[in-house]
């Protein structure tokens, strides 16, 4: 039998460590919350491989859809003989994205590229340079995506030079002392100081930071983003990748805010798997790009496009929007008592939908973050049974995201495990 331990040696022998990864656990099989490794140990998987499976590991629709696609062709480019599924999926994802504005839509491989069209889109509709983005927020790894990025340690670390015209601005944090108002005065210091509002293209935000620790951006600040970019002609770009399709408890959660983005992004959950990522926004910003300007040879791939219209359907008929906030409270319940059990340790526990999260600290003090009790959790979890992840602009959060279908007897059975988890990591 091969062994995880093997794998992982001949891992380390031909993939770049910058690749690094969480578990030495390879994976044999997965079945909507359950994975299986390659020893035949079965896992309970909290991180749906970074909040991409939100209908569950090879959902038995998305798999006949995909199927069914590669039996037809798997690939033309978009960009050379386009094909209905494509259309169908723009025709969807425009309606269901927020707002009445009408929209449109562009398909890229990953959430990294949508972020990129999304500056490239700005620039082109405001002829303008700047970007504004938040400490702690997450847009990716390639090089402008980076530079948006707010976290040094580990994703920009030793990476630059980093492109211009990025500016980074304290995100509202109660919990860690910097309230809306504070960060709105920020932004008139930055405006005065380093760029002004007519040079701006736009301001990128996650309406839930997710890297960046399960921080939510209020209502009242989305809002008065958005009168922002009204005031001065700045766009508003919501980063919705780790947010959308139903993880939040809504479609998308801008959605709790009632702010309507010009451009957003959207990935991870859209195709149950597949990579395939897209920019969606007002019509008339995203025909600022002339053709050609946009796309790459795989976006939009027919396969991940069938996937995703199989996603849609399965969220709409098994009401996984409603769903999510019900897992999300179940989680909820048993955490606070956790917290109530620990208050030293527990700082916060906060849950938007189904992405939840637990704050670790020392002595009950948000200013003394407890990684190394996070790092302990995580690399404890295989032993009980669990994919966990991590996350946190201080590395102290531990995240849960579950899929939005995993079953109740194993929703009860993780949240045991995770019980029996965090007592023997605190003893
Ligand atoms: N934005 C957000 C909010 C994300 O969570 C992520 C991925 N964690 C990205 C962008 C980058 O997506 P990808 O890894 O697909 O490039």
């Amino acid at each position: 039998m091969t062994t995880n331990n093997q794998l992982q040696q001949r891992k380390q022998a031909v993939i770049a460590r910058g690749q690094g990864n969480v578990y030495p656990v390879y994976v044999a099989k997965a079945k909507n919350a359950e994975v299986w490794d390659v020893e035949g140990k079965r896992y309970i998987d909290l991180g749906t491989g970074i909040a991409v499976c939100n209908t569950g590991h090879s959902h038995p629709a998305v798999v006949a859809a995909a199927t069914k696609q590669l039996q037809e062709f798997s690939h033309t480019c978009v960009m050379v003989n386009p094909y209905e599924v494509a259309i169908e999926l723009a025709e969807k994802l425009t309606t269901l994205a927020p707002g009445n504005t009408p929209k449109k839509a562009v398909f890229v491989s990953t959430g990294a590229e949508a972020v990129e069209n999304c500056v490239k889109i700005a620039r082109s509709a405001t002829g303008r340079r700047g970007v504004i983005a938040f400490t702690g927020g997450f847009h990716g790894r390639t090089n402008l995506a980076m530079g948006l990025t707010g976290k040094n340690a580990p994703y920009k670390s030793g990476f630059g030079p980093f492109p211009g015209d990025i500016y980074h601005v304290p995100f509202p944090n109660e919990a860690h002392g910097v309230t809306v108002a504070e960060t709105l005065g920020f932004l008139k210091h930055l405006f005065k100081a380093s760029i002004e509002p007519s040079d701006v293209a736009a301001i990128i935000v996650e309406p839930v930071q997710g890297e960046g620790g399960f921080y939510m951006a209020s209502p009242e600040f989305l809002q008065a983003l958005r009168a922002l970019c009204d005031e001065h002609g700045m766009l508003l770009i919501l980063d919705e990748i780790q947010t959308g399709f139903g993880r939040t408890g809504r479609m998308f959660c801008a959605e709790y805010s009632d702010v309507e983005a010009d451009l957003m992004t959207m990935a991870k959950g859209i195709a149950g798997g597949l990579p395939l990522a897209a920019v969606v926004g007002k019509a008339e910003i995203m025909d600022a790009a002339h053709p050609g300007g946009l796309g790459g040879t795989y976006g939009g791939s027919p396969v991940a496009c069938a996937a995703a219209l199989a996603v849609l359907q399965v969220i709409e008929e098994e009401q996984l929007v409603s769903r999510a906030s019900w897992v999300g409270e179940k989680f909820s319940t048993v955490l606070h008592e956790l917290q109530q059990e620990f208050p030293s340790l527990i700082l916060e526990v906060r849950q938007v939908g189904a992405m939840i999260a637990l704050e670790l600290v020392v002595d009950g003090d948000a200013a003394q973050p407890n990684a190394a009790l996070v790092q302990r959790i995580i690399s404890l979890a295989p032993e009980y049974g669990l994919i966990l992840l991590a996350c946190g602009y201080y590395g102290n959060v531990i995240r849960f995201l579950p899929a939005l279908t995993i079953e109740e007897p194993i929703l009860d059975e993780a949240l045991e495990r995770f019980e029996t988890l965090f007592r023997h990591a605190v003893e």
